[in-house]
């Protein structure tokens, strides 16, 4: 693109730094604009929807296409470029023109790339934004792959290390899954070595940006330096990371990234927390997307989630540790029943939980807004939300001092820091109508500095000033006339009438001598000429030293500022948890490490949020590991069967996570892993077939399921032939109630009748249906688990509720009635050759319409039917719609 172009000196220093950053788009900062040129204009012209001109480089020469963009708009354009995936290179003028000799000095000062930004209107207040890296190291037979995590928004820093056979890392795929990251680092080397991971993330993860690292980085020796100099530590065992290899050159990359996009402080990543998979109930990418929780399979929509149900937080760190806590449910009981404690305890105390409450609400993003500060980009405004955050803070220490009682709260009290210098810090430094600009001063309170108080009063009270040195002079020389007076040769002079010679004092330097005065001046008063004149503009350069002066404290105080900050997350949390519960009425559920689900009236959280109050059926289940260990659970489509299968995941999850349960009571055995295998529909996008996709998730379930696990199934083997399907769902419901001589916990809800055989010969399987009555020739859904396996599947009733014409639906029954009586292979026979005339049927009702009274007679339908239009008049045409107005009220 460059050739044949010849360069100007500016366009030279342009390539010169596009060549360091050459998978970027370089923002080159000429005067008021961003410039971009080359191939950049033309990318960035297209997804900025802007216009894309050029630049006569010489006379002679070819036409450089750029596009340019204000630097103040910067913001929006910046965001559009970096939703669309691309890396941003920020360049500034960094010496003054007026000085420079030649062409300005120019430097690249910040990347912002999809994964590292730190803009407010990039990110999702609700949501953490990770940039990854993912590294893989052959040993022998095993694959080991490094995966580390990290939030430049927030300071979060996770690594972990993974074992894995295939080499395509599918358990890091999972975590990727799951903590969906914008952006991924990888070895430019090794892209082959990570392409099945990658071509599956690419799928499950459209948005996920790819930046490959230059394969000299990937040194664990210096990369473990790097990570040791960071954390100013010896060793990394202290986070939790020993023996740690590969995910120190994981952990190593990213910070690398950082500190080559961010060129600041990093001061906030102050600790690096491991990934280990055994401590949380396990989920994996499938099962978290079947049961919806933080996102619906249709639309992918946060409304209709379980997360949307049950965050009621305040703030954005309470919101985003909501999240956290769902996609990681715990696995041991203490920590369980101490996040049930403090819920119990709010719960109870809803006084308490109202103030904690409205004082979260003005509690802005703690976390955010530090890490504004350390990497220097926070302004007047963000000044402003920390400090009334901070104002908030002694008196929910106050109230935390009064949850006592219970032992997290009490040590989230004694640990509590209200931060109150810093707090002083802002309400003595920073203006209260600090504006966003930084250079157009006003953003330090009066009182603060001394010499910025001088400059303020110099320029508000110059007038008064100039009066006050001249009465003081007129006392001090005797000179009742002396004057002050300006102009623009000598600037400001005192002037004495000629008579008063005898009386100038000594230091008074003539300047000039009019026909009856003289004017002079005194270094006192050039002094102060040089404020007033100068006032102005070294106000605002004071000001913004201040400024940043201020925020380099803050950011200096990033340690004290964030573990308060996620201190308030986890007050927060619980706030929304005790408030859902009362909400909701949710109840405590016990948790034990003994093997049995029993949930009294358990509920949907979700579903019965979208019926009217009381409308939702609730269901008893009950599993353990002597007599209900598998429960076969038949019932016609609709009746609600995956609806008691779900509820039962969500609810051993919420009461995992540490939450109350929709239930009248619950105990939960702490569950290892929560399996589902649930519907097709959303598989299809990794391109394998329907059937596939359920086999080598079942699959997944026999080799992984333990005795501690709850394994949800849903009509399994229904994508393929019957007797195929049949066997199929047999044969695995055997194994899983056999498996290692124990058993998997299972709710399995399925079509196959004869699956209930198995109860005759297992002691451990059990019969459940769901419910339905029969209603004229249609039927009722009760929506009711109960004992014993359903006789019918009523699927041609439901076919006509769900709209099939009445003919077909009659042909079925015929059909039906014809197999039954002469058994599958006289399905063709006779009624197939007889098709039957479609007979007048009687219109069903939906049964959820029913009503037990006739509907009253439409008058409104009777009057419309006797009118005939050609025979009205206009006038007579206006009557009637009065009349109908009439029959409507
Ligand atoms: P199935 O799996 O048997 O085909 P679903 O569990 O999908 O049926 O339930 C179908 C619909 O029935 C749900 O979307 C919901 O509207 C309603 N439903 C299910 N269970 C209940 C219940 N316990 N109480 C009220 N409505 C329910």
């Amino acid at each position: 693109m460059t050739a044949n172009v010849k360069l100007t000196p500016m366009l030279r220093q342009y390539l010169e730094i596009k060549e360091q950053h050459d998978n970027t788009i370089l923002f080159y900062r000429m005067g008021d604009f961003y410039e971009m040129f080359f191939d950049d204009a033309e990318v960035a012209s297209k997804i900025l929807n802007i216009t894309l001109t050029s630049r006569n480089n010489k006379s002679d020469a070819k036409k450089v296409p750029m596009c340019g963009i204000p630097y103040h708009a910067a913001q929006n354009y910046l965001a559009k470029l970096v939703r669309a995936g691309k890396r941003v290179a920020i360049c500034e003028q960094v010496e003054n023109p007026a000085e420079a000799k030649g062409i300005v000095k120019r430097e690249v000062v910040r990347i912002v790339s999809p994964g590292v930004v730190t803009e407010d209107d990039l990110l999702d207040d609700k949501s953490n934004n990770y940039v990854c890296a993912v590294t893989r190291k052959e040993t022998g037979k095993q694959f080991l792959f490094g995966l580390s995590l990290l939030d430049a928004s927030t300071g979060e820093f996770l690594v972990g290390e993974f074992q894995d056979d295939t080499g395509k890392g599918e358990i890091v795929l999972d975590q990727l899954t799951r903590l969906t990251p914008s952006e991924i680092l990888i070895n430019e080397d090794t892209h082959n070595e990570l392409s099945p991971l990658l071509q599956s993330a690419r799928i499950l993860l459209p948005d996920l940006c790819i930046t490959e690292r230059p394969d000299s980085l990937y040194h664990y020796e210096s990369l473990q330096d790097q990570l040791l100099d960071h954390f100013q530590v010896t060793t990394l065992d202290g986070f939790g990371c020993r023996g740690f290899s590969t995910g120190v050159i994981a952990a190593g990359i990213l910070l690398d990234y950082i500190n080559e996009t961010q060129k600041a402080g990093l001061d906030h990543i102050s600790r690096i927390t491991p990934i280990k998979l055994d401590s949380y109930l396990q989920i994996d990418d499938s099962s978290r997307r079947n049961l919806e929780l933080t996102q619906t399979i249709i639309g992918a929509k946060r409304d209709g989630s379980l997360l949307a149900v049950l965050d009621q937080t305040c703030t954005p760190m309470g919101a985003r540790l909501l999240k956290h806590n769902l996609l990681f449910p715990l696995q041991d009981r203490t920590e369980i029943t101490q996040r049930h404690d403090c819920i119990g305890f709010l719960y109870q105390h809803s006084g308490t939980r109202k103030t904690f409450r409205e004082l979260l609400d003005s509690i802005y993003d703690l976390e955010r807004l530090t890490s504004r500060m350390i990497l220097g980009s926070g302004n007047g405004r963000d000044m402003l939300a920390m400090k009334q955050s901070l104002g908030q803070l002694p008196t929910v220490l106050e109230l935390l001092q009064k949850c006592s009682d219970v032992r997290k709260l009490e040590e989230i009290g004694s640990r509590f820091d209200p931060l109150d210098d810093l707090y002083t810090l802002l309400e003595k430094g920073i203006n209260p109508e600090a504006p966003i600009t930084l250079r157009d001063g006003n953003l330090i309170r009066e009182g603060y500095n001394s010499e910025l108080d001088e400059l303020i009063a110099i320029q508000r009270d110059g007038k008064q000033m100039i009066l006050a040195l001249e009465s003081t002079e007129r006392e001090a020389t005797g000179i009742a006339k002396l004057k002050v007076g300006f102009n623009k040769v000598f600037g400001y002079y005192f002037e004495v009438s000629r008579i008063h010679a005898d009386k100038i004092p000594e230091h008074y330097i003539r300047k000039q001598t009019l026909v009856n005065a003289e004017r002079f001046i005194t270094p006192e008063l050039k002094e102060f000429e040089s404020k007033v004149l100068g006032a102005e503009e070294r106000r605002l350069e004071l000001e913004y030293q201040l400024f940043t002066e201020i925020r380099s404290k803050l950011g200096g105080e990033s340690g004290r500022l964030l573990d308060t900050a996620r201190e308030l997350a986890a007050i927060d949390l619980f706030c929304s948890l005790a408030e859902v519960a009362q909400k909701y009425n949710y109840r405590r559920p016990n948790i034990t490490d003994d093997d049995t689900i029993l949930i009294s009236e358990g509920r949907h959280p979700v579903i019965e949020r979208s019926l009217p109050a009381g409308q939702f059926v609730p269901n008893d289940v009950l599993l353990n590991h002597e007599d209900q260990q598998l429960l076969i659970i038949t019932g016609p489509n609709m009746a609600g069967k995956s609806t008691v299968l779900r509820q039962t995941a969500l609810i051993v999850l919420m009461a995992q996570m540490g939450s109350f349960v929709p239930a009248a009571a619950a105990t939960i055995g702490i569950v290892d892993k929560i399996f589902t295998r649930v519907g097709a529909m959303d598989d299809l996008r990794r391109g394998q077939s329907t059937f596939m996709v359920e086999m080598s998730e079942t699959a997944n379930i026999l080799n992984n399921a333990t005795s501690k696990s709850l394994v949800i199934l849903d009509e399994i083997g229904r994508g393929t032939s019957t007797y195929d399907g049949l066997s199929i769902a047999w044969a695995v419901a055997e194994e899983l109630v056999g498996k290692n001589d124990i058993g998997v916990k299972t709710l399995f809800a399925t079509h196959y009748h004869e699956l209930t055989d198995l109860a005759k010969n297992q002691d451990r399987v059990q019969n459940f249906s769901i419910a339905v009555r029969e209603w004229n020739e249609t039927i009722i859904f009760l929506h009711k688990l109960i004992k014993g396996g359903a006789n019918r599947s009523y699927g041609i009733q439901v076919a006509g509720l769900a709209g099939v014409p009445d003919h077909v639906v009659d042909r079925a029954q015929e059909i039906l009635k014809n197999i039954e009586q002469g058994g599958l292979e006289n399905r063709g026979n006779s009624p197939a050759s007889h098709p039957v005339q479609p007979k007048p049927r009687k219109k069903k009702t939906h049964p959820d319409q029913l009503s037990l009274f006739q509907p009253p007679p439409d008058r409104i339908h009777d009057f419309l039917a006797s009118i005939d239009p050609d025979e009205l008049t206009p006038k007579k045409a206006l009557d009637i719609l009065y009349e109908l107005m009439d029959l409507v009220k």
